[in-house]
């Protein structure tokens, strides 16, 4: 079929531009906003699809989610993020205790195992796992990510209208398998910074990366480790960070953690 001769033209302009920026611009990404809250919505809805049958439902889980959204309100309410109105900021559970894994989609879909809910020891750890998967979203690292590993061909798919589905399953992998290394590294810094504004300890994440790095994850490898063979060096940067920051000791809220992971369902 022939195609529209403006959509070629513009399709080539704006390969121009990627290709003009490479991979070198960190902040180019080619996806508007919007782009994240679509792709997230279908993302999000992929997965729950999957995994129906493991899905703690909200509406028979009242504790359970008003414990894990009261951890997310404490980020939210006591930051300024730019998508704080615009991305959703859901949380979902998924009922498998074999996956040490969360990850956050494109536009603020959130999502635990119970896996890794069941393997941190306090809350602020908890936290500080929360903040640095929202900051994927908030930083908008799968767009970004997308940009600089697909740019060419998506825009293409996209510029003639297809390919949808494919772009919301790149963006799927993503959010589970990793973003980079940057990525992972500006993640740690808002996590931190994001929790420095609360009552939390700040370096909350960090408590989880010793726990990796003094019992081993083997196969059970998590997302913000994948591209990270050291995790050493992000405890060393995330507790640096919280000292520039002044150091403030923070609370872990470690038995009302405990309190919860006992709520969780069994496996
Ligand atoms: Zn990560």
């Amino acid at each position: 079929m022939k195609q529209p001769i403006s959509l070629i033209f513009i399709s080539l302009i704006i390969l121009s531009l990627i290709i003009g920026c490479g991979g070198t611009n960190k902040s180019f990404n080619v996806f508007p906003v919007s782009k994240d809250v679509e792709l997230g919505s279908q993302v999000a809805n992929s997965i729950d699809e999957q995994n129906k049958k493991q899905l703690l439902d909200s509406q028979s889980n009242v504790a359970i989610y008003k414990y894990i959204y009261s951890v997310r309100d404490s980020i939210l309410k006591n930051n300024t993020l730019d998508h704080s109105k615009d991305f959703a900021w859901r949380i979902r559970i998924i009922a498998n205790d074999s996956v040490l894994n969360a990850f956050c989609t494109p536009g603020g879909y959130i999502y635990f195992y119970t896996g890794i809910l069941k393997y941190l020891e306090s809350e602020d750890q908890l936290a500080g796992v929360m903040g640095h998967e929202m900051a994927h979203a908030e930083k908008r690292h799968s767009t970004d990510a997308m940009t600089r590993q697909y740019g060419v061909g998506i825009l293409m798919d996209l510029a003639f209208g297809q390919g949808k589905g494919q772009l919301a399953r790149i963006a799927g992998n993503i959010a589970e398998l990793g973003y980079g290394r940057d990525a992972e590294k500006e993640s740690d810094e808002y996590s931190v910074r994001w929790l420095y504004n609360t009552s939390y300890y700040a370096a909350g994440a960090s408590g989880f990366f010793q726990k990796m790095e003094n019992t081993g994850g083997g196969a059970r490898m998590p997302e913000f480790l994948s591209t990270h063979p050291n995790p050493t060096n992000r405890i060393a940067e995330m507790k640096k960070l919280w000292q520039s920051l002044g150091g403030k000791p923070g609370k872990t809220y470690q038995e009302r953690y405990t309190a919860f992971v006992k709520t969780l369902p069994k496996q």
